[in-house]
């Protein structure tokens, strides 16, 4: 394994209280050295003047959609949009097909990822058989195979005592419970109940649905200490909600989609069908308190759901799969709130790789730290692209963002020490 020698950028890494321009010598898959004009004689040595270095970043919510859906995504096309976006972990979704509720399937991800080899994939399991919300997986079973946490997503949990019992076994486990929180009756249409709604009149997904189920799992999570993860968190009442939670030693954390923070319902009339995703976009006013609830640290992380679907089933907004593709777009959508003020550079690192690895309790988180395995991402934030056919590493284009110029951008993915993405 070739050394590597990083010389001269911006080293951000809240964990470790680093924000300074120094150089980083990789080394055998670790990081061997950080400091000012480290000099390697075989080194391979990358130019980070003007860029940002920092802990690789960690995706809570990804839909890889193998086994069963490979023309929309897989697992090679996944993990290459992957480390374009600087990612160098994904829990990936279990609503595959099968679902991931048998050891075998979690067992297929985990060594088609790694036959990929550009980054870890560590699946979720399904928390019910076939993802129908009758009966608990095995628990045990699917954490031996490999999977870090248990969901449903796209079909949320429904059963309360189910849900109860799935967080009290978890907790035996100490794995995570997530669930997508949108109330099935409640939500049972395509859009935020809003403006844009009466004016175009369609069916709804109000916030009232996404906010009777962070209720509900919030309330069972206090009483069991089962830990749970609110996905994809959109509505500001849940937000409180959480906070409230939290505050009463609940062991609860949450996620948040950057569209969700970036794009409200209006996007609908400009993108149709792409701009479609569950929880649905909300309004301005209600992107402002997430925001607040971000700043604030009431919502921990940041998290992709990248979901991507073929074009044909984008077609009519009423009809079309919810969801859009993220891996590549989150790091331009965050440095957005950066430009604009809302977070810093070192909150934006903290949103994409620390606090995740801590929702995960991860043993040997990404670190700029001598010692720790060299899993480092290098962005340019001022650097302008197009995502578009050449650039995209997605078998889908499911996206607002589509055709659009963009700022910032990956560089350079480091993955245990081996270059796995390099844009130069
Ligand atoms: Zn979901
Ligand atoms: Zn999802």
């Amino acid at each position: 394994m070739s050394r590597i020698l990083i010389r001269g950028g911006r080293l951000i890494d809240p964990s470790e209280g680093l924000d300074c321009i120094q150089d980083i010598l990789i080394d055998k898959g670790k990081i061997k050295a950080i400091g000012q004009n480290l000099f390697e004689m075989e080194a391979i040595e990358l130019n980070a003047e003007n860029l940002i270095v920092c802990p690789s970043f960690i995706d809570l919510h990804t839909h890889l959609r193998e086994p069963g859906q490979e023309y929309k995504e897989d697992i090679a096309s996944g993990s290459k949009c992957a480390v374009a976006g600087g990612f160098t972990l994904l829990i990936s979704m279990p609503n595959t097909i099968p679902a991931v509720d048998s050891p075998q399937v979690a067992s297929y991800i985990i060594q088609r990822a790694k036959s990929v080899g550009l980054c870890k994939v560590l699946p979720s399991g399904a928390i019910t058989m076939g993802r129908k919300g009758k009966e608990l997986t095995d628990f045990l079973a699917l954490k031996e195979a490999g999977c870090v946490a248990l969901t449903d997503d796209g079909s949320p949990l429904m059963d309360s005592k189910l849900m109860e019992l799935a967080l009290k076994r978890a907790s035996q486990l100490d794995m995570l419970i997530m669930n997508h929180c949108e109330d099935d009756k409640l939500a049972n249409g395509a859009i935020n109940s809003g403006v844009v709604s009466s004016l175009i009149g369609l069916s709804t997904r109000p916030k009232s649905a996404e906010d009777v189920l962070v209720a509900r799992d919030c309330v069972l999570s206090f009483y069991t200490g089962g830990r749970l993860h609110i996905q994809h968190l959109s509505s500001p009442l849940s937000a409180e909600i959480i906070d409230f939670f939290k505050s009463k030693g609940a062991p609860i954390t949450c996620e948040v989609n950057p569209y969700h923070l970036l794009f409200s319902e209006e996007e609908l009339f400009l993108s149709g069908a792409n701009a479609k995703l569950n929880p649905p976009l909300r309004d301005k006013k209600d992107i402002e308190i997430l925001l607040n609830a971000l700043r604030a640290g009431i919502i921990d992380c940041i998290a992709t759901d990248h979901a991507p679907h073929a074009i044909r089933e984008k077609s009519r907004l009423d009809s079309a799969m919810p969801g859009m593709i993220g891996l590549q777009l989150a790091l331009p959508l965050c440095l957005k709130l950066v430009e604009d003020g809302h977070i810093s550079m070192s909150k934006l690192v903290e949103l994409l790789s620390i606090a995740p690895s801590r929702v995960l309790k991860l043993k040997d988180p990404p670190k700029l730290k001598v010692g720790a395995k060299a899993n480092i991402t290098i962005f340019d934030p001022k650097r302008e692209w197009i995502l578009n056919e050449f650039t995209s590493f997605s078998k889908s284009k499911n996206t607002p963002l589509w055709g659009k110029t963009l700022k910032g951008k990956v560089i350079f993915t480091i993955y245990e020490g081996r270059i796995v993405y390099s844009d130069v």
